[in-house]
């Protein structure tokens, strides 16, 4: 109330003033009431003067920068103007907090692995982070207030969108896209909907790849199965002469060693899979991997082929000795299984250009025509099945294969060419090797 009682007597002292001089200079005329009064609203005149004046430059501050200090000022203007200062930097600092929440909280959504979209109550997209730009092919600028189903012309999703309150995620795929993904509609606020979408193409994969060898696992024991059920039936009924009880209990050793070949290449499978990389520290000498290997072809082969072991540079990979010695144990075995006998089996361990190295196996056999060639390494893809069983494959070999040298950082590749004979490789980074 200071700046009251000093306008007041500033107002009081310039009126009193002003009546003095008035009526000093009434007197020279002779009208010293007149110059009085003059002088009394000269003088209240200044005061008011003076206020226009102070309230014009809070003004001015108030129109052209209230982001500067407010113009320093006595009295009521400048009490006036210090509090709309200290208010108006209160806002601006609650407006900055409040910002850099909000940019805080969708930064957040940004960094999502999932698509976030924000629908109004009209279905117009709002916001969208730049995955669900990605996935629905919007662009997170252009298309703000479009409605959605403008944009993304998946029957699927629009009719979800449109049919109503199901929470559910809902599969779906954009036309002229590939992969597939699902999207949750959830709705919230005042009529908005919040979408929430994920690529859900290699889910989808990994589930049908886990049908397909469940219903192929299935299938390969309930043939053996099938078999062995038959010959048991028939022995229990009917008394077989010596030869053919000798027959059925050959094809019923066949089948279930048929079984337990299978069996014992889905534990590998699973074991190569189940457990850790292979080490980087732990040497395997390649030399006695090779003589190994070469110890039990020669046996598998008894002489029907002609057997080439190349132990070339020698050295040491580091990974995991049974897996290594899986991996090329598979490849031999398909060389002598495939190729007929007379035939060659060449096993060399060569190095190449950009300092990798690879085990090299080489047969005259069959070859594979080269639609296969891509597919080689599927879980129980067979080029010829009638061979593959004859010969007592379970169509896991070259999966094994390739999943243990993959996992020691390296690759499986194939040559071949139908009617002559086929070359598989296990190529080793450099890092791998010594
Ligand atoms: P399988 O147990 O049937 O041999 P693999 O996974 O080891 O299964 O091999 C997959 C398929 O590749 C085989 O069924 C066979 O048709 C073909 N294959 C593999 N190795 C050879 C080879 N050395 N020569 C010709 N065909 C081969």
């Amino acid at each position: 109330m200071d700046w009251m009682f000093l306008r007041w007597m500033f107002t009081v002292a310039a009126a009193g003033c002003g009546a003095w001089l008035g009526h000093a200079a009434g007197q020279a005329i002779d009208l010293p009431r007149v110059g009085m009064l003059a002088g009394v609203v000269a003088g209240a005149s200044l005061g008011m003067a003076l206020d226009a004046l102070q309230a014009r430059r809070l003004l001015q501050w108030l129109r052209d920068a209230p982001a500067r200090d407010a113009p320093r000022q006595s009295g009521l203007w400048g009490e006036l103007g210090h509090r709309m200062e200290r208010s108006l930097r209160v806002r601006d600092r609650d407006l900055l907090d409040e910002r850099r929440r909000i940019e805080q909280f969708l930064s957040a959504i940004e960094a999502s692995p999932n698509g976030v979209a924000l629908l109004d109550r009209n279905g117009q997209l709002q916001w969208c982070n730049s995955t669900a730009a990605d996935q629905l092919g919007l662009d997170p600028v252009g298309d703000l207030r479009q409605p959605i189903t403008n944009l993304v012309r998946a029957p699927e999703f629009v009719a979800h969108l449109q049919g109503g309150d199901s929470t559910d995620a809902v599969p779906f795929s954009l036309p002229g896209r590939p992969g597939t993904l699902s999207v949750i509609v959830r709705p919230y606020g005042d009529g908005q909907h919040l979408l929430l979408t994920q690529d859900i193409t290699e889910r989808q994969r990994t589930d049908e790849m886990r049908r397909d060898f469940v219903a192929n696992v299935s299938h390969e024991i309930r043939t053996p199965l099938t078999v062995l059920a038959g010959y048991i039936e028939t022995m229990s009924q009917v008394q077989l002469t010596e030869t053919e009880r000798r027959r059925a209990l050959s094809v019923m050793a066949e089948q279930t060693n048929r079984m337990r070949s299978l069996v014992d290449d889905l534990l590998s499978l699973a074991q190569i899979e189940g457990s850790p990389r292979p080490p980087t520290d732990r040497w395997v000498d390649v030399t006695s991997l090779m003589q190994r290997v070469e110890r039990d072809a020669r046996s598998l082969s008894s002489g029907r082929h002609t057997l080439a072991f190349d132990f070339g540079p020698g050295g040491a990979i580091a990974g995991n000795e049974a897996e290594l010695m899986g991996a090329l144990a598979n490849l031999v075995t398909n060389a002598l299984r495939y190729t007929p006998a007379g035939g060659r089996v060449g096993v060399r361990w060569l190095r190449r250009g950009n300092g990798s190295c690879a085990l090299e196996v080489a047969d005259t056999g069959p070859g594979i025509a080269a639609e296969h060639l891509p597919r080689l390494g599927e879980r129980f893809y067979r080029v010829d099945s009638g061979r593959s069983r004859e010969t007592g494959g379970t169509g896991l070999g070259l999966a094994i294969a390739k999943h243990a040298v993959r996992r020691h950082g390296g690759e499986l590749e194939v040559e071949s060419e139908l009617g002559k004979g086929s070359v598989f490789r296990l190529v080793f980074p450099p890092a791998r090797l010594r």
